[in-house]
């Protein structure tokens, strides 16, 4: 509740524009504090964006951009056994896809390893570094608790000519991996645990994307990441709350070392999404273990997921937009992204007709071989969109749902004896049903009435539901692919339980469904409204049963209603 309000107030801020960072900014700008702002997002290329990442792409460009800075995107890419150029390849299509540019300002921590080094020798020859000897289990267990100060290593007094020569010994390969450490002398009782002598540079065996082999040793992100704020002129180094602690670690880094510029840290909330978990850990695990097919499952939080399932850039921005920027964390309802996607997509989608799980109509008194072509509209509310041609013929497709053989009290479609509006066509009433031996309606008998053409009767007679429908001989088959939430919870675990929180139904499979023709031309990945359902486009590939298109989002609000519905089940 007290976070329902929290958010409300920050996205009243967000829609005036503001939030408090961009507030920061401004006064910096305007007391001359900075002349010009230079914002940065570093991702670690060890994973494929999520729409968390895009609040801090939005936030750090969108300052940039309204400002009259820049923003740089760099890769912080000081962990070796853990990043690929797949990632970085992925992370710079994603930004471009959300809508922003760094233009010549591409960067890489790599690129400042040689300058992080002879900091690092800087630090030893100030008596303010030291090589340590100590295995990682040990590192651990001396570095004290909360209320309990750590205790010296016994390597901490080495000499600084001893440690100069085991730390280039450490670069030149002399060591096996994590057989010693370079740490920061700083420390061991601060009540802050980072300034506990932290690790500036660790042995790794391993090939770097960029630097090949050429190093033996990598620093730790936290060494190298306010230096290369520093080299690169960063005024705000914005990034997400669990770095204030480290604050004073970076402030200490730039006050001993001899930095060309002193970047500004400032913190905020990072998203968290209800039913999603944005931990790169668990993503990265749900690709590789196979619960999905990858980071662009269109299940998948990932900016490639939401794109592949037809959602639109300008969509997440306005979300972002919407969910403000809070110094507080909180966790944003999932229906609030789904919202806005229907928004923007109601706006943008054409629409077309499409039975998802089909009922064969059959239209007696309609001469068999016939074909008219009827006109219908491509938007509602937008007349540029135009208009197409459908086909309607002596034997349809409607909805299974739309039909009842025994109509409950408020259950106004298709039934025995009923007339029903064909949308864009004529009125039609149900004479007989056929059933299969097993007693399953599949077929209905139906007659029209010539007079209704276009949806009208020329006597006034009312009916009470329009339904949508698919010439049977005209139509092309697809197979239709409906996802529901990843996670079955509202706050799934982001550690090693996850798996029991994934929702089994997550992908629904429908073979048989059948399409209006202009949509065998539909383009991959853009949604078009399938009248009464959703939001679907069309995936890539070609499978033997036609056309793939995925459900982008349902009308209304599917979400909560899948969500019930799980409930119900379990
Ligand atoms: P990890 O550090 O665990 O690998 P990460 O999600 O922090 O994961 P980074 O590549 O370091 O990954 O993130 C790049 C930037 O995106 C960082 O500045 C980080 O603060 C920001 N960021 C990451 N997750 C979120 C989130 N959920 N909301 C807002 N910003 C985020
Ligand atoms: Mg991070």
């Amino acid at each position: 509740m007290a976070n329902d309000v929290k958010a409300m107030g920050d996205a009243t801020l967000a829609e005036a524009g503001r939030d408090f960072i961009r507030d920061i900014v401004k006064a910096d700008l305007d007391s001359g504090r900075v002349k010009q702002v230079v914002t940065r997002f570093p991702p670690e290329p060890n994973g494929y964006l999520h729409i968390g990442h895009a609040k801090s792409i939005c936030l750090n460009f969108g300052i940039a951009e309204e400002l009259g800075g820049r923003c740089h995107l760099r890769f912080d890419d000081t962990n070796p056994t853990k990043e690929e150029q797949e990632y970085i390849d992925a992370i710079e299509r994603d930004v471009r896809w959300l809508g922003f540019d760094w233009g010549a300002h591409l960067y890489h921590a790599s690129d400042y390893f040689d300058r992080l080094y002879s900091w690092a020798e800087d630090l030893i020859r100030a008596g303010k570094a030291y090589v340590d000897d100590q295995s990682q289990d040990e590192m651990r267990a001396t570095r004290g608790t909360l209320t309990e100060a750590g205790q010296h290593s016994p390597f901490r007094d080495r000499g600084v000519e001893e440690n100069l020569d085991l730390f280039r010994r450490m670069r030149a390969g002399e060591f096996g991996n994590g057989a010693r450490v370079l740490r920061a002398k700083i420390d061991m009782a601060s009540g802050n645990i980072n300034l506990r002598d932290p690790v500036l540079y660790r042995i790794l065996d391993a090939s770097h994307p960029r630097t090949g082999t050429a190093w033996k040793i990598y620093p730790s992100y936290d060494f190298a990441h306010g230096q290369s704020d520093a080299i690169e002129g960063i005024t705000h180094s914005i990034c997400t709350l669990e770095f204030e602690d480290h604050r004073p670690l970076y402030d200490w880094f730039i006050a001993n070392l001899n930095v060309p510029a002193r970047p500004h840290q400032y913190e905020f909330a990072r998203l968290n999404l209800t039913y999603t978990v944005l931990s790169k850990r668990v993503l990265t695990k749900l690709v590789q273990d196979g619960h999905v097919s990858g980071w662009d499952d269109p299940r998948m939080p990932t900016l490639a997921g939401l794109r592949r399932r037809g959602v639109p850039p300008e969509a997440i921005r306005d979300f972002v937009k919407r969910i403000g920027v809070a110094k507080a964390n909180s966790v944003v309802d999932a229906g609030m992204l789904d919202f806005t996607v229907r928004e923007a997509l109601n706006k943008s989608a054409l629409r077309r007709m499409a039975v998802l799980r089909p009922l064969k109509v059959t239209i007696e008194n309609y001469p068999e071989g016939q074909v008219e072509e009827l006109v219908a509209v491509n938007h509602p509310d937008d007349a540029a969109a135009g208009s197409r041609k459908i086909k309607f013929t002596r034997e349809l497709f409607i909805e299974q749902e739309d039909f009842m053989e025994n109509p409950e009290k408020k259950f106004f479609r298709m039934s025995p004896g009923r007339e029903v509006r064909l949308r864009y066509a004529y009125f039609i009433t149900c004479r007989e049903v056929v059933k299969n031996a097993a007693g399953d309606v599949i077929e209905l008998r139906c007659t029209y009435d010539p007079a209704t053409k276009g949806g009208n009767a020329p006597d006034g007679r009312k009916v009470k539901a329009t339904i949508h429908w698919v010439s049977a001989v005209h139509s092309v088959a697809a197979e239709v692919r409906l996802y529901h939430p990843l996670f079955s919870k509202p706050d799934p675990s982001g550690g090693e339980g996850f798996t029991s929180d994934l929702n089994p139904n997550s992908l629904e499979l429908l073979s048989g469904a059948r399409l209006e023709p202009a949509l065998a031309e539909a383009q991959i990945g853009v949604p078009v409204q399938f009248e009464r359902q959703g939001y679907f486009c069309r995936d890539r590939g070609f499978m033997t049963e036609g056309h793939v298109f995925i459900r982008t989002i349902g009308l209304r609000d599917s979400f909560a209603k899948d969500v019930a519905k799980e409930k119900a089940a379990s």
